[in-house]
């Protein structure tokens, strides 16, 4: 069994955080330290550490993940001007919460897409 993570507590709304999306599949929040106008991190409410555990099983819950990103990118106003969508894969990539999420940023240009940290 993975461990839960802090994102888990946000989905059963244990602790406060800016939810803007829920459904029977998952959530989407305010990212507490916005990089953008628009940050907001979309959840899976089961809990999979990383990419690298998705499976078939998954498929529902992932493909809701980007329909809910392009209609809060609408409802934020940022659709038309254009917004970037990241998921961040172990250390590598950048992972610090082992629960799977898709960055939803947009609101300002974006600089580069990749930048070398460490
Ligand atoms: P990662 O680096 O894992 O892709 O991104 C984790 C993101 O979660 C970061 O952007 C971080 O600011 C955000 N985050 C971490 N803890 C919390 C929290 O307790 N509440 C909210 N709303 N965001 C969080």
């Amino acid at each position: 069994m993975a461990e839960e993570t802090i994102f888990s507590k946000i989905i059963r709304r244990e602790i406060p955080s800016d939810i803007v999306w829920q459904d029977e599949l998952v959530t989407a929040f305010r990212d507490i330290s916005p990089q953008a106008p628009t940050h907001i991190l979309i959840v899976p409410n089961l809990l999979i550490p990383t990419l690298n555990d998705v499976s078939e099983a998954h498929e529902q819950a992932l493909g809701r993940m980007l329909t809910v990103a392009a209609k809060l990118a609408a409802q934020e106003g940022i659709a038309e001007d254009g917004y970037r969508v990241i998921m961040n894969c172990n250390r590598h990539g950048g992972q610090e919460v082992y629960h799977i999420h898709l960055h939803l940023l947009g609101g300002r240009m974006l600089g580069p897409m990749l930048t070398h940290k460490g």
